[in-house]
């Protein structure tokens, strides 16, 4: 065969071989986008764990309809413009593949309407790459994205999607992991038309600690205890599983490096080291914390749907959160506090 360049859909849909794996990650992306667009109520409806349909409805900023076309277009974004943006970047998508990808694996309609005009406009795909012009709809502002039939078109996908029960399990692991990062932003899930998560957006302590509850498990916030440290520009808090609430899995680890969930080898590390002592050999500590630094001290420009980043700084970072949680911990035993010192 000779050398000829892909048609645009096809690229797409290899595109979308990396970041549209299953519902969840169009899950994934569609709240990422929801969130960057400063939404602050967002309802999911889905149905049969995703594959039939997910839409994603949100109050935030829209988009104008003369853009319509262009988020549904190939490295389109309005989140970076050079190299500089990118080095400190701080939303949570900036490489203008993910509408695309999703579009060219389903049937998309995106609506959408920004304040000041007066109506939403509508623009309705079919998995190809070409869109006709968008149609007035009724919409308050704000965006709804809704995905059907994921896959319909590229049946090798579909054959790969498992039960609706395991599909629907990942989708709503994604939800729970994007409302812990954000607590000021109500989250609304509603599977085959039943709700499965109800979290309003939470104003003061009691809400979040609401929140946790709801996402991790009452048992575990009973036997958490909150901490908040900070030193040498990095800030470290966030509800820490006390020694009683050990796991034999690994499975209540939430991570967040500047308000991305992340799973990350160093702070995996950095954490095991500070439970060694208090915790039995085979057991996992459980936790909800949020680093926070300056956004120039990570790339978080790995791979598009890895958990992975880079820190500029790395064994201050991991000396910084062992010393925290390894300082948490000791004021947490008992006694520990009234102890005298020196
Ligand atoms: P990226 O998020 O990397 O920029 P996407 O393909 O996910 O790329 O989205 C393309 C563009 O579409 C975004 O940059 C944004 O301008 C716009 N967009 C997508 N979803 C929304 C939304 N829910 N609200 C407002 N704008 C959105
Ligand atoms: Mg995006």
């Amino acid at each position: 065969m000779p050398i000829h360049e892909l048609p645009p859909q096809l690229i797409n849909q290899i595109a979308a071989g990396e970041v549209v794996e299953r519902p969840a990650s169009v899950v994934k992306e569609l709240l990422e986008n929801s969130l960057d667009a400063g939404a602050r109520r967002i309802q999911l409806d889905v149905e049969q764990g995703g594959a039939r349909r997910i839409r994603v409805r949100d109050d935030g900023c829209g988009i104008p309809r003369d853009q319509l076309c262009l988020a549904l277009s190939r490295h389109a974004t309005s989140k970076i413009a050079s190299l500089d943006d990118l080095e400190r970047v701080g939303s949570l998508g900036f490489r203008g593949e993910a509408l695309p990808s999703i579009a060219s694996v389903s049937r998309l309609t995106l609506t959408s309407a920004v304040a000041g005009e007066d109506s939403g406009w509508a623009l309705q795909g079919d998995g190809g790459d070409r869109f006709e012009a968008p149609e007035p709809a009724p919409h308050p502002v704000g965006t709804t994205i809704d995905v059907r039939e994921l896959f319909f078109n590229v049946p090798a996908r579909r054959k790969f999607l498992r039960t609706e029960r395991t599909e629907y399990g990942h989708l709503e692991e994604v939800v729970r992991r994007l409302a812990l990062s954000r607590f000021d932003v109500g989250f609304d899930l509603n599977h085959n038309r039943k709700s499965t998560l109800r979290l309003p957006a939470a104003e003061d302590a009691a809400t979040r600690d609401r929140r946790v509850g709801q996402i991790c498990g009452e048992a575990f916030l009973e036997q958490a205890a909150f901490m908040e440290q900070e030193g040498a520009g990095l800030r470290l808090w966030g509800w820490m599983g006390l020694p009683t609430f050990s796991r034999s899995q690994a499975d209540l680890q939430y991570f967040y490096v500047n308000g991305r969930m992340v799973r990350d080898r160093l702070v995996t590390h950095a954490v095991r080291q500070a439970y060694q002592d208090v915790l039995y050999h085979g057991r996992h500590p459980a936790y909800v914390l949020f680093l926070e630094l300056d956004p120039a001290l990570v790339d978080v420009n790995a791979h598009p749907a890895k958990h992975e980043v880079r820190f500029r700084e790395s064994r201050l970072v991991h000396d910084f959160l062992f010393r925290s949680l390894h300082r948490a911990l000791g004021e947490l035993r008992p006694g520990a506090s009234s102890a005298p010192t020196g």
